[in-house]
């Protein structure tokens, strides 16, 4: 049996996590995501249970970041403009990460959700996935925000976890655009915490970081897991390399649960990144995590969301994984309902026709003359060579 329940975590106080008008992380994302979701049909679904989150604890916040950081982020959110605190000193301030009143409760908010998730599956028998599509907050580290990210509600919900059982063995796959850096350097050293990440190459893109020599320290030694990729790297390389190790990853590690942040910033149109992929491959890829959360995960997972920063892209992608959890296999039509809902809303973008089809036409245009075809497809060779033959040994050594 696949799974009997999946939960998704909204309220409409996600939209309270807001930098402002100018800020290309626009709250408006989750709530034409959570629209599409619902026009196109997944809420009649029996299976899925829609749940409102609290905000999480001072104390589940402190299971991460320090008494320190989250004292100033609760005193500039009061007052923005309090002078007992020099925002810089915690990454705040113009630029990624402006202060905005409210900014506690609405970053407490995104880490409630996602310990709901981690709840909702770990305790709830009925319950094998569940979705927060506001968390995935993955670049915040335990004294600092950075890269849109206040606190870390991944970070957070492993280690609530790990206050259940703490032994408990977690794979954390990120498939966003960006490296997952902030949660890999809190569980660097953890053997536990096993963190895998695919991203645009650090060398192109913020933080910077992720490159293939991180791979844990002490007893976390071989537990970091990074794949670089090359701008441009479209749908079938990145589903080449996310097959050929993927799995295997997963097979040797014999987690008790998988956790992933699912960025699709990786999407060719997305205005901060460089990547080639369509949004057929978030299709793809929701129905290999799905079947690799069943086989080697106890089939339990817990779902983050991430970055994408075009309003027309995360919804599509999101819907897509939904449906994958529910197993419900969607047409290629969107509700026109939803359309003119993104025409009103949505003025510097072209509304899309279709949920996945006509975008990865335009992908196949758009990149086939660009890229060196062959110097790609060697790359992508060298990283699954470098995964079998380097990675995997660490995993399998008891
Ligand atoms: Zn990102």
């Amino acid at each position: 049996m696949k799974t009997e329940k999946v939960g998704l975590i909204y309220t409409e106080d996600y939209q309270k996590y807001n930098f402002g008008d100018s800020h290309p992380l626009r709250p408006l994302r989750l709530s034409l995501t959570y629209s599409l979701m619902n026009k196109i049909g997944l809420f009649n679904n029996k299976k899925l249970e829609i749940l409102h989150p609290k905000p999480c604890t001072n104390k589940e916040l402190e299971l991460v970041h320090t008494p320190d950081y989250i004292d100033a982020v609760s005193k500039l959110s009061t007052n923005p403009q309090d002078n007992s605190v020099n925002p810089s000193e915690y990454g705040l301030g113009p630029g990624d990460n402006p202060i905005f009143k409210g900014m506690f409760e609405a970053s407490s908010l995104v880490c409630g959700a996602s310990i709901m998730v981690a709840d909702m599956v770990w305790n709830d028998n009925k319950c094998n996935v569940a979705f927060n599509p506001a968390g995935g907050l993955h670049h915040a580290i335990e004294n600092r925000a950075s890269g849109f990210c206040i606190f870390n509600d991944i970070a957070v919900a492993l280690r609530y976890l790990k206050t259940l059982k703490k032994d408990i063995k977690i794979a954390y796959l990120d498939i966003d655009c960006h490296h997952g850096d902030g949660v890999q350097w809190i569980f660097y050293e953890d053997p536990n915490v096993l963190t895998i990440s695919i991203h645009e190459s650090g060398q192109f893109l913020f933080p910077g970081t992720g490159d293939l020599d991180e791979i844990g320290e002490e007893d976390g030694t071989g537990y970091s897991i990074n794949f670089p990729l090359i701008p441009g790297t479209n749908n079938k390389l990145y589903l080449k390399l996310f097959k050929e190790c993927i799995p295997k990853i997963l097979d040797s590690y014999q987690p008790d649960i998988l956790a992933t942040q699912l960025g699709v910033d990786t999407h060719f149109s997305d205005p901060l990144t460089q990547m080639g992929n369509s949004i057929e491959l978030y299709k793809n890829l929701a129905k290999e995590i799905d079947e690799y959360a069943q086989k080697y995960c106890n089939n339990k997972w817990l779902a983050f969301g991430g970055g994408g920063y075009s309003m027309t892209v995360v919804p599509r992608a999101w819907t897509l994984f939904l449906a994958q959890m529910l197993d419900v296999e969607l047409p290629n039509e969107l509700p026109e309902t939803w359309i003119t809902e993104v025409k009103k809303i949505v003025k510097d973008e072209k509304a899309p026709k279709e949920l996945w089809d006509l975008d990865s036409q335009m992908d196949n245009q758009l990149f086939k003359n660009t890229i060196d075809a062959e110097n790609m497809e060697n790359y992508i060779d060298t990283l699954i060579e470098l995964c079998h033959e380097k990675f995997l040994p660490y995993l399998t050594r008891k």
